[in-house]
């Protein structure tokens, strides 16, 4: 059986941190793991400039619930769906993810989790393991599934590695230009291509 690993942001919805940080015109919380690497003090950046605007949980899950897929997200996935077995391999939250699974139709989603206290505060939060996207494929290939990925940043390149075929989808220049051995598309139309072409089955689009 053939599998499609999909990265989540940049692939089929908007970045969430930046798209938040548009909407509530928090310039700070703009900052991507390309300005800070180390994910930790990035993440405890967002959740420290969260308390100072008292933002909860429930403030930010109402902000992301008026965010939409990317144009064609949806008709792609259920194009990808008839086709292969599917699931969504992403470094977001649970929590912050699911008002925009539900306009995706909630495909199998693997991402981490917040700790919320009480009140609604967002304190923490928790990976769900180190390098979680190739561990995935992984898994998978330990349950003989053949991967085929797709992602559009670093966060995704050992995911890609790891699969079958890996194909960057949307990627900025510096990430193509790092990977050569990815194919690199921009739309639906050509990704949807690149999974016929990487696919061992005879597909038609
Ligand atoms: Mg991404």
């Amino acid at each position: 059986m053939e599998l499609a690993c999909l990265d989540l942001e940049g692939v089929l919805v908007p970045e969430i941190w930046i798209e938040f940080a548009k909407r509530t015109g928090i310039e700070e919380l703009k900052a991507t793991t390309r300005d800070i690497p180390d994910y930790d003090v990035l993440m405890k950046q967002r959740l420290r400039i969260l308390d100072e605007h008292g933002l909860k949980l429930a403030d930010i899950q109402d902000v992301i619930a008026t965010m939409k897929p990317l144009d064609g997200a949806k008709e792609f996935l259920d194009w990808l769906r008839e086709r292969f077995q599917l699931v969504i391999l992403s470094d977001t939250f649970y929590e912050f993810a699911m008002p925009l699974m539900k306009q995706l139709g909630y495909p199998a989603l693997l991402c981490h989790k917040l700790e919320v206290d009480e009140t609604g505060r967002v304190v923490d939060y928790k990976l769900r393991q180190k390098d979680p996207k190739r561990q995935s494929v992984k898994a998978f290939h330990g349950l003989n599934m053949r991967c085929i990925a797709a992602g559009d940043s670093y966060n995704d390149t050992t995911m890609l590695a790891e699969a079958d075929a890996g194909i960057l989808f949307h990627a900025p220049a510096n990430v193509i230009a790092e990977f050569p051995q990815f194919p690199a598309v921009h739309d639906y139309e050509a990704l949807k291509k690149e999974f016929i072409k990487a696919s061992n089955r005879d597909i038609s689009l």
